[in-house]
């Protein structure tokens, strides 16, 4: 059977295969639609497509992103995974590298000394090491906490992404050039809980 496509509200395309075994199923189609309406709309351009695997199909476990293709592909156990439930992460982290390829984040966080340099070195759980996989985590952890204003616990760094740590990495993804210049967020009301601690 030929590839299936289906566009997300959020104007997003999918593929996937239609089988009884691969089929992502209605719980996993609204995870989708509450991960990708967390993402940016100007951002949402920068990926062509996202690919949903069947199982045995490359990659086995988590996600992958092709950067000329502007593809993110999704493992048949990523969409099952307990940690995706509430919102998919791992596309959240793939689309992380494609912000960041698009407007070169990591090399601007390069330049902002120490707390550039903390961020870059966070530490990070997955087989792929390197700067880039800080950016796309912290953008992935922005989302999740200050967005979607939910609870998230950093597994590999927990203490980078509570208090004071975690407003210091949002504060260099807000000012890189992935978004736009702290004057139009400024003129914005800013909401009574944004003084909480
Ligand atoms: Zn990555």
């Amino acid at each position: 059977m030929p590839l299936q496509e289906r566009t997300l509200e959020t104007g997003i395309l999918c593929t996937y295969h239609d089988e009884p075994a691969d089929a992502p199923l209605e719980e996993h189609w609204t995870v989708l639609e509450q991960t990708t309406a967390l993402i940016p709309a100007e951002h949402r351009p920068l990926v062509a497509r996202v690919e949903l695997r069947g199982h045995g199909e490359f990659p086995a476990r988590g996600g992958g992103s092709d950067r000329e293709a502007r593809v993110i592909r999704l493992s048949h156990a990523s969409l099952r995974e307990s940690y995706n439930r509430r919102q998919n992460v791992t596309l959240l982290h793939e689309w992380g590298h494609h912000v960041d390829w698009h407007y070169d984040v990591t090399g601007w966080v390069a330049g902002q000394g120490e707390n550039g340099r903390t961020l870059l070195q966070t530490g990070h759980t997955g087989a792929t090491q390197g700067p880039e996989e800080r950016i796309a985590d912290c953008y992935m952890v922005y989302l999740i906490q200050v967005v979607a204003d939910r609870p998230y616990e950093h597994r590999a760094d927990p203490e980078a992404y509570r208090g004071s740590a975690a407003r210091m990495r949002f504060g260099l993804l807000l000012g890189s050039p992935a978004f736009p210049p702290m004057a139009e967020v400024a003129a914005e009301p800013a909401p009574a809980a944004a003084a909480a601690p």
